[in-house]
């Protein structure tokens, strides 16, 4: 919504075309920031989350393959956002897809996630985003299971736990 916002503002300066303009709103457009409701500094993100959970969460890192707490985690409850807390997934939407990564078919509301196009490491993917902070999680495939054919492939550092 704001970039959009953004974006026109943009557009109706470049047709005004003063070149003040042009360039403040540049400068605006180009951070596509959105404010999240929980808005950190990064040196504040990076005082509260331990190094390797700030690489993934706050730099888009990806945590190796088989080597987190939760791709093999059967336990029933709700997988909430490291960062902020923010409910994510629902157990009963977890399943094994083979990849190394805690996997699941759907997000626990549509509310509770966000989707951005992610162009790094020359392909296109979805990128999955807590919607409260901002944290990066993972990446969504077009190969999951049944109800959906999604797949939400998540990093289990940007997780955490709450049993039922
Ligand atoms: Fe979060």
């Amino acid at each position: 919504m704001n970039s959009k916002l953004l974006t026109l503002v943009f557009l109706s300066f470049t047709l005004v075309g003063t070149s003040f303009c042009q360039t403040k709103s540049n400068e605006n457009s180009s951070t596509g920031d959105k404010v999240y409701p929980v808005s950190k500094s990064d040196s504040e993100w990076k005082k509260e989350l331990s190094p390797e959970a700030y690489e993934v969460l706050r730099k888009k890192g990806t945590e190796y393959a088989f080597s987190g707490k939760f791709y093999d985690f059967k336990e029933k409850g709700v997988f909430i956002c490291a960062a902020c807390g923010n409910e994510l997934f629902d157990s009963k939407t977890k399943y094994n897809s083979g990849s190394g990564w805690p996997s699941f078919y759907q997000p626990i509301n549509k509310e509770s996630i966000d989707l951005e196009i992610d162009q790094s490491l020359g392909e296109t993917r979805e990128e999955i985003v807590c919607a409260k902070c901002g944290g990066h999680l993972g990446h969504v495939f077009p190969d999951g299971p049944k109800p959906t054919g999604l797949r939400y492939c998540v990093n289990s550092i940007s997780l955490d736990f709450k049993d039922k």
